[in-house]
Order: structure tokens, then C-alpha cells, then sequence
């Protein structure tokens, strides 16, 4: 029995190896939505090269067609399971100059469910690509959205949160039934979960270090943690934007941006993080045994914006 954990190691560096060989091909993954996993930034490249002039091609005609103006365009929404028209317009559009390229991952909405492409994405991706059932153990670090309400409408087990501020004891719940996380100290035992999901978030946490080595001990072995991030396609490195110094002052390395919080509409939610590709030696440092990035590209599904990026670590 003693010979066995290493054995069992090198079982895990050969698999490891296997999934590297097969970086850029399409994997195990649902028939109908092709995922790709891509291991670094020169994948990344290959894979635009041969795969993206088409995608730009075909969101530029898109764009040239409805200039300035709301749009529609047809698709399947995977959430409904029904054929909508997504909605366009040209709110965080991209400015080009001549002219401006809709921000296809953050709208395409549909009017159905009103989740955009993203969001959209995640749920299906969360679903199918993980391969999670009803009664699979999940835990999703939102609340109030609409992709908590898809995903408990399929998984009613799922444990959902959303972070309420500082000070407050993880895992304590509000009067309006909000259950309070802070991802770098979270509140449930090791080995809990099949699964975690974290959908732009964690550029809003300064410990990422902290809150990957927590998401990793409340994973059951094998588990993954699914997660979107605003990425800097084509950088080798993370960017801080703002820390906290060693006297627990703020610093802002970089002009503050806010995003969108729905707990907290009026102030929005301080950005710590520009992420690049180092992203996945932090989430293997902090201990997961192997981290990808996921691109997916399916304009059926309304899934637009190039090749979309999400990012798989599993413990
Ligand atoms: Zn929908």
C-alpha cells in the first residue's frame, strides 16, 4: 500500500500530459456546443489565427447592418430551450473610430430569460460541460441573479451567496434571505462541493491567491471551480489595479473602475484586477491539479464576441 500514492501520482502527471497534447481540440464536451480547451497564450493565438477571421467577419456584417441603432439577431436561448431574438444595442460598445462594434458578451439579451450571451454561457457551460445533475453539490457565489434562478431551477440544491460587506460572519443569512460569503474565507467545511461556479467576481476580490486556495478546500477532490473573469485576451500577466498596502490602505496603481453590483446598484463594486494568462499558475499554485481556459464560440446559441473565454480549474 505504500508504493501506491505515487503511483497514483504519476497516473495524475500522465493525464495531465494527455489533456496537454490535446489543448486546442475540441473535448469530452456536449454534442451540440463544441468547448476548446487552450492552456496558455501562444494556444490562444493559434486558435485565433486559424479560427477567429470568420467570427470577425460575421460580427462586423452583423454591425455594418445595424449601425447605431438596437438590434436583433435569432438564436436558440439554451436557458428556455426556445428560438428568441437576442437583443443588441450599443451600451459598452466598442469604439472603433469609424465606427462602433456591439459588446456581444455582455449584451445579446434574451428576452426571455434577460440574460445576456455571458451569462447565458456560464449556466449552459456550468450544466452541460460539467456534466452536473440535480442532485450534484453546487455552489454559486451569487444570489440575486437571474443565473442563480436558472441554475436552482435545475439543481435545487444549489447554495448560492452574495457578499454583503465587510465584517459581517461568513455563511450568516439576511433578513431578506441573502446568505453572506467572502470567497477568501469561506464558511463551508473541506470537500464540499462537486462544483463551484464564479461568474465575474473575482476581479473584485484583492486576495485572488486567497480565495482560488478556499475555493480549492471546500472542492471535493476532482471537483472544479468554473469561473468568468474580464481577461486581457493577449496578455501574458495580471495587471493590479488597486491592493491594499501593508497598512491596510487602499492604493489605486491604476485609475479606480466600478462595475455593476446588483447588491449594491448605486456605488457598484471596485475592480482589483485586469487578469492575463498567469491566471491559471495562480489557481495551480493555490493547489488545483490542473487549470484551462475554455473557449467556446456558437452563434446558434447566440454565444458572439470572438471566441468567449471561460476558465476551468479542477482540484
Ligand atoms: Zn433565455
Amino acid at each position: 500500500m505504500s508504493r501506491l500514492p505515487p503511483a497514483l501520482g504519476f497516473l495524475r502527471k500522465w493525464r495531465h500530459r494527455l489533456g496537454g497534447a490535446l489543448a486546442g481540440a475540441p473535448v469530452e464536451a456536449p454534442p451540440r456546443l463544441a468547448v476548446h480547451r487552450i492552456e496558455n497564450l501562444a494556444a490562444y493565438r493559434d486558435h485565433i489565427a486559424r479560427m477567429g477571421q470568420d467570427a470577425w467577419v460575421q460580427e462586423l456584417a452583423l454591425a455594418d447592418a445595424n449601425p447605431d441603432k438596437p438590434f436583433k439577431v435569432e438564436g436558440r436561448c439554451w436557458v428556455d430551450d426556445a428560438t428568441v431574438g437576442f437583443a443588441v444595442d450599443y451600451l459598452y460598445a466598442e469604439d472603433l473610430g469609424t465606427r462602433r462594434i456591439p459588446n456581444w458578451r455582455e449584451r445579446l439579451v434574451c428576452p426571455l430569460c434577460q440574460m445576456n450571451s455571458r451569462q447565458r454561457a456560464c449556466v449552459h457551460l456550468a450544466t452541460e460541460y460539467l456534466r452536473l445533475g440535480p442532485d450534484s453539490r453546487i455552489y454559486i457565489t451569487e444570489q440575486v441573479t437571474p443565473s442563480y434562478a436558472a441554475l436552482r431551477a435545475r439543481h435545487p440544491g444549489i447554495v448560492g451567496s452574495e457578499f454583503l460587506g465587510p465584517g459581517i460572519a461568513p455563511g450568516s443569512v439576511n433578513e431578506a434571505g441573502l446568505r453572506h460569503e467572502d470567497v477568501t474565507q469561506l464558511s463551508f467545511p473541506d470537500a464540499t462541493f462537486d462544483a463551484i461556479l464564479s461568474f465575474d467576481v473575482f476581479e473584485h476580490v484583492p486576495g485572488i491567491r486567497k480565495a482560488f486556495a478556499e475555493c480549492c478546500r471546500v472542492l471535493k477532490p476532482g471537483g472544479t471551480l468554473l469561473f468568468s473573469i474580464p481577461f486581457m485576451q493577449d496578455s501574458p500577466v495580471t495587471r493590479t489595479r488597486a491592493r491594499f498596502d501593508a497598512a491596510g490602505q487602499l492604493v489605486h496603481d491604476h485609475p479606480p473602475t466600478y462595475h455593476g453590483d446588483p447588491v449594491n446598484p448605486a456605488e457598484g463594486v471596485l475592480c482589483f484586477h485586469d487578469f492575463g494568462w498567469d491566471i491559471l499558475d495562480h489557481a495551480r499554485e493555490a493547489g488545483f491539479a490542473d487549470a484551462t481556459a475554455l473557449v467556446y464560440r456558437d452563434p446558434a446559441y447566440g454565444y458572439l464576441g470572438g471566441w468567449p473565454i471561460l476558465f476551468a480549474a479542477t482540484r
